[in-house]
């Protein structure tokens, strides 16, 4: 964990966060800015600060992730589907060093961003 991460602090328990689903792997809470009805971000454990950062000795984490939106996914009601956004560096325009993602739904997005 990294001193002066804010995603390291809230998954210390240092900083509150709305708390959904937390295993040895993940840690994912509602976004305090949310841009959807159900806005979760979803968080590694161990501080990779971006997606441009995994390699085959933390990819497992990522796993774990997706692992975990699924089982998200489901316990919010998000059975007819969602997105998940990765936001990665400047070009991407990630605001957090520390990667996470963005699980969005509750409603059907009216434009495809791809
Ligand atoms: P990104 O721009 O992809 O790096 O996403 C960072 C996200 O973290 C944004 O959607 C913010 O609203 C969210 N965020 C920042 N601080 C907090 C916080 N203390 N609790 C919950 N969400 C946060
Ligand atoms: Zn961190």
């Amino acid at each position: 964990m990294l001193k002066d991460c804010i995603f390291c602090a809230i998954i210390a328990g240092e900083i509150p966060a709305g708390k959904v689903y937390e295993d040895d792997y993940v840690f994912a809470f509602r976004d305090i800015n949310p841009q959807a009805p159900v806005h979760i971000l979803v968080v590694p454990k161990k501080h990779i600060p971006c997606a441009l950062d995994i390699d085959a000795d933390n990819a497992v984490y990522v796993s774990k992730c997706f692992e975990a939106i699924a089982k998200i996914a489901r316990a919010e009601g998000l059975g007819d589907g969602f997105r998940v956004v990765n936001n990665c560096g400047v070009n991407g325009g990630q605001s957090v060093m520390h990667l996470h993602f963005h699980l969005i739904g509750g409603e059907k997005f009216a434009e495809k961003i791809i």
